[in-house]
């Protein structure tokens, strides 16, 4: 996959001599390399435009505008959407999410994001185009993207130096006995104290830290199952395929604490004895690609990634940097697996579970972003400290990605167990008619609600936050993630395949005024469906909206 995303980078697409020069390279069927190509958005098959751009569609996008943009820009460019202009400058169309909820309408242009989309800057960026100026010479301040972090608790407001959580466990493996007597206490009926990366594993735990993604599996139990698995060749990787319409706090944390997150993927891999990590990027953020590379540059001068780290012997460990080329079920971690090995991103078959089988067939620890940030804290703070904090099920804090009809959307991180009233109050949502707390595929409530909390045992969530005031039309929300659904079905069972198109049509149906109560009966009938046939978690949810 790094090798068709290289060569797709000075046409912008893959032409068929490319993908035979391609096939013949690695000594793959060419078939079976056009195969991978067809499965991403992003590894395009057909030329497009010089200017590749394309409209983030997230309802958030819709709500502040981006049909009436997108429509702006063709007109000025003549360009109909999904099409290339005549003289090949430019073509315009949609894509998912961006990324960009706290600062839409967003796009991308040729890879890189733009976000707070105007008018003006859709006129800006039509000249721009037109004078065919190269993307290295257009105005840095239509790149930036702000952080809008709004409310920092434990983990953003961590200050911790770069390594700080892996000499932590390094640290507390190396403790001699009587230090460790005292650890005695850590666990009732714990005879000897853990050392080595024993005592890491300890630690995460005791901190009760469950998986971030939303599924919210014990990280602790994940871990150790990775270090039982018998297999000297391990790995760690970490899910920055933040997929889900309306999330972006991982892009926050992988621009502002990458550092956390490299400590806490080597942690991570010092407990399960792991020496080789990936971080699986995301496409959409393609513009986090160098700085993180930067970053991992100067953790491996300074001693934090490569042989012998912080002169532990044998704890040797390195990180490499997979980017994604636009498909939403990659964040599936078996899928991601298989993308991460240069395959179609399709969901495996469990069992076995990647911490048995995962990458190249070795055990596998798959976390996302947020959880590897955690564990580094858990590391230097201990697993007690992170325990106490939030509610007794679901231990630590949550960083939320706010967006829509609020006056102040970006990222709040609170601990486990704020009601949603509180976070619209910080937010500044009036007149609030529902929230969509986990993106589409997760749970819509309405203002009875609003004292639910976000915890695993009441309202568990990946992060997304979306909040529709009076003025929204509910309906059209959910249409809008039947149309995500049918679009991001990988569409490798039939269940998954045709039923979301079939709720996509039934809604559009609905939509036109030409709706029944019998197309309503075929929507029930098909969540019944898919929650029973689907071959994996975006089949079963795809008929939440
Ligand atoms: Fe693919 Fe959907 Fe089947 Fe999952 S449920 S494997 S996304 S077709």
């Amino acid at each position: 996959m790094q090798i068709l995303r290289d060569a797709l980078e000075p046409e912008g697409w893959l032409s068929p001599p490319a993908i035979t020069h391609i096939a013949r390279a690695v000594g793959l069927p060419r078939a079976r390399v056009e195969g991978v190509a067809g499965f991403y958005s992003f590894l395009h098959l057909t030329p497009g435009g010089r200017y590749r751009v394309r409209f983030s569609d997230n309802i958030t996008d819709r709500m502040q505008g981006n049909h009436a943009l997108l429509a702006r820009l063709c007109r000025q460019l003549w360009v109909e959407p999904g099409k290339v202009s005549e003289d090949g400058l430019v073509s315009v169309d949609f894509t998912s999410c961006t990324g960009l909820c706290d600062q839409g309408p967003g796009m991308i242009v040729n890879g890189r994001a733009i976000g707070r989309l105007t008018g003006a800057r859709i006129d800006e960026i039509t000249v721009l185009i037109r004078d065919q100026v190269p993307l290295e010479r257009w105005p840095r301040a239509l790149f930036e993207i702000a952080d809008n972090i709004r409310r920092r608790d434990a983990l953003l407001g961590a200050d911790l130096a770069p390594g700080a959580a892996v000499r932590a466990a390094i640290a507390l493996g190396r403790r001699e006995p009587e230090a460790a007597s005292s650890a005695r206490s850590w666990r009732e009926g714990f005879e000897v104290a853990p050392q080595g990366p024993t005592a890491m594993l300890e630690q995460i735990k005791r901190s009760n830290l469950r998986g971030r993604g939303g599924a919210g599996f014990t990280t602790g139990l994940k871990w150790e199952a990775c270090r039982r698995a018998q297999d000297p060749r391990k790995y760690v990787v970490c899910n920055a395929d933040e997929g889900e319409p309306g999330t972006f706090k991982d892009r926050v944390l992988l621009t502002r604490h990458a550092d956390l997150l490299l400590d806490g993927m080597t942690v991570c891999a010092y407990a399960v004895g792991a020496h080789h990590g990936f971080i699986y990027l995301r496409g959409e953020y393609r513009h986090l690609l160098e700085p993180l590379q930067q970053a991992i540059e100067r953790r491996r001068s300074a001693g934090l990634l490569g042989r012998a780290l912080c002169g532990e012997p044998g704890f040797d460990f390195d990180i490499d940097i997979h980017l994604g080329a636009g498909a939403y079920v990659c964040g599936e971690e078996s899928a991601l697996i298989e993308s991460l090995e240069g395959k179609r991103g399709v969901p495996r078959n469990r069992p076995p579970y990647p911490v048995v089988s995962g990458y190249q067939k070795h055990p596998t620890v798959v976390n996302n972003v947020e959880t590897f940030c955690a564990a580094a804290l858990v590391a230097v703070k201990g697993g007690d400290w992170y325990a106490a904090l939030g509610t007794g099920r679901s231990s630590g804090t949550k960083v939320l990605s706010v967006s829509g009809d609020c006056a102040r959307p970006g990222i709040y991180e609170y601990p486990f167990g704020v009601a949603v009233r509180q976070v619209l109050a910080d937010c500044g949502a009036e007149r609030t008619q529902a929230v969509q707390v986990s993106g589409p595929s997760g749970i819509c409530i309405d203002a009875t609600e609003f004292d639910r909390r976000i915890a695993f045992e009441d309202l568990p969530t990946a992060g997304a936050f979306m909040v529709f005031d009076e003025s929204r039309d509910m309906f059209e929300v959910a249409r809008t993630f039947t149309h995500f659904f049918a679009h991001e079905s990988c569409g490798f069972c039939t269940p998954c395949r045709v039923g979301t198109a079939l709720q996509r049509n039934l809604m559009d149906k609905l939509a036109d005024g030409k709706g029944s109560q019998h197309d309503l009966n075929q929507i029930v009938a098909l969540d019944d469906l898919l929650k029973s046939a689907s071959h994996c978690g975006l089949g079963h949810t795809a008929c939440n909206p």
